[in-house]
């Protein structure tokens, strides 16, 4: 009974039925009513279909739907739905494309979802400037296809095609972050709906200026604030210029010592390497079976190259040199776009490989980051833990930036085994922060690392944390029960 209660203050009571009831009462029919005057009544959905598709994200996070969704058209419809529900004490949660790792869009005490999907527009393309403007519905891919013929592209990749400004709250990076940067390094402003209406320009309305000692940087603050602050309702974005020439490798290593030696040594020899990532033997198993490649089954790395011709070979024999002394081997280079595209998808894939290795399971995914002078011996060490712990899973790694992933699949209905799932994740954040790390590199705080936050800023950073939120939102209506 105890492990059960302890698994439910986790959010993670195993599941009778798939999703909980609202903990607040139904919202009043004069309140739908005054929805629908703001974004018209086919905008607005009380179906109880709709409200579970709304109330959990990609992860094993229980559903917690909540009492209505809405889909706005436009800015001064979210500012006038983010006054009413203020106004009446109703909770606000913004909504991307839901495919979140931490319960981000979980309803816990019901509320209003604000799905932002149908505000897609690219506002503003400013090529000369390396910018562009999007509304919160355009997803990274949806950008890199509209921006194809114009030499530049936006490099952020999370796994999912999840929406910008979904990405901006939650502080997303991706496969290509080694080189250029997560989304604090990429948002140049952003436009944002605060809690009782009124619109902010984090840097100043219009302005995509490269750098600034303008006083505060709102903009950092709103980015990774996972829709806690305010609702995210346009991104000036920072583009680079597209690739002149790209190659793409994978070779394997006999442990995952000398996989995770040769990453350190490629960045030590400052190889300009634009993706390095690792992905263990389990995950290169279910990857060769769920995308059809044909690796060897070991502790394997991807790695990919930008540069001109000339630049490209001589980053191709560094990294070979080093990985050789490393004792690398089945090296295989693809230069062709549709053998990369298929290298990568594969990688982008691998939460979904590994899912399948235990059908009918959800996903836990671990996110520690450490100084990459000792992702050596935390990997090594979690390699072995993972085993011991009797846990079905496997580690891929964003591993050039110190960050990575125990991708973990669980039985929802296991009381015992959601415990142990709990217990392995904290183990592993604690372990990142004795190693003066993160317990999160990318997915965020969500319901589930709340205790680690504390631990990881101490007694006076959280409550300069909670502080800036009560006074931006004093009466705890967005997006409650996440991050602090
Ligand atoms: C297969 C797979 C692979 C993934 N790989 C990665 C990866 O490599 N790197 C990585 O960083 N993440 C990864 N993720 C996680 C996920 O894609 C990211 O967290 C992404 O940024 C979430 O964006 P979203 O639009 O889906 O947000 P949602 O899931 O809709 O929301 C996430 C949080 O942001 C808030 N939010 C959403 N939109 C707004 C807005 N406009 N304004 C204010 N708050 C908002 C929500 O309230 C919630 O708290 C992966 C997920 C999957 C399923």
């Amino acid at each position: 009974m105890a492990r059960l209660l302890r698994a439910a203050t986790w959010g993670l009571v195993p599941w009778r039925g798939y999703c909980s009831k609202s903990q607040q009462g139904e919202l009043s029919e004069g309140f739908v009513e005054a929805l629908k005057a703001i974004v018209g009544s086919p905008h607005v959905s009380t179906a109880a279909v709709v409200r579970e598709q709304h109330g959990h994200d990609e992860s094993m996070y229980r559903c917690h739907p909540p009492n209505a969704v809405v889909w706005p058209q436009n800015v001064d419809q979210v500012s006038r739905l983010a006054a009413l529900c203020y106004g009446q004490g109703v909770p606000i949660i913004p909504f991307g494309t839901g495919t979140g790792l931490e319960g981000g869009v979980c309803a816990m005490q019901g509320g209003v979802c604000i799905n932002l999907t149908h505000m897609d527009r690219i506002v503003k393309l400013n090529s000369e400037d390396f910018s562009v403007v999007v509304e919160p519905g355009v997803t990274r891919k949806a950008l890199n296809t509209h921006l194809r013929d114009t030499g530049l592209w936006f490099p952020v990749d999370p796994g999912a095609d999840a929406s910008l400004c979904g990405m901006a709250a939650t502080g997303a990076s991706g496969t290509n972050t080694v080189r250029y940067g997560n989304m604090r390094d990429n948002v140049l402003n952003l436009e944002v709906v605060l809690p009782d209406g009124r619109l902010l320009h984090t840097a100043g309305r219009g302005r995509h200026f490269r750098k600034s000692a303008a006083g505060y940087n709102l903009t950092g603050l709103f980015v990774g604030s996972e829709g806690t602050l305010g609702l995210i309702t346009a991104a000036t974005l920072r583009l680079h210029p597209s690739p002149e020439a790209t190659v793409a490798a994978t070779c394997a290593f006999p442990s995952v010592q000398a996989a995770v030696d040769s990453t350190v040594n490629i960045l030590q020899a400052a190889v300009p390497v634009a993706r390095i990532e690792f992905l263990d033997d389990v995950a290169m198993d279910a990857c060769n079976r769920h995308s059809k490649l044909n690796c060897a089954v070991a502790p394997t790395l991807f790695l990919e190259f930008h540069g001109s011709e000339q630049a490209l070979a001589e980053q191709l024999q560094r990294t070979e040199e080093i990985t050789r002394n490393n004792r690398a081997s089945h090296f295989s280079w693809a230069k062709e776009a549709e053998e990369r595209s298929r290298l990568w998808a594969a990688r982008h894939n691998a939460w979904y490989a590994i899912l399948a290795l235990r059908p009918g399971c959800k996903g836990y995914s671990t996110d520690v980051c450490v100084p990459i002078s000792r992702l050596p011996e935390i990997l090594v060490q979690t390699k072995g833990d993972l085993k011991a712990s009797g846990l079905t899973g496997a580690i891929v790694g964003h591993v050039g930036d110190g960050n990575f992933h125990c991708i973990l699949s669980v039985n929802p209905n296991d009381a015992e085994e959601l415990h142990r799932v709990k217990a392995f994740s904290e183990q592993l954040g604690r372990q990142a922060l004795a190693l003066h790390g993160t317990c999160t590199g990318e997915h965020g705080i969500g319901l589930g690392k709340r205790q680690l936050l504390q631990e990881e800023v101490g007694t006076v950073g959280m409550e300069t944390m909670q502080q800036l939120k009560a006074m931006l939102d004093p009466r705890n209506l967005m997006n409650p029960g996440k991050v602090i």
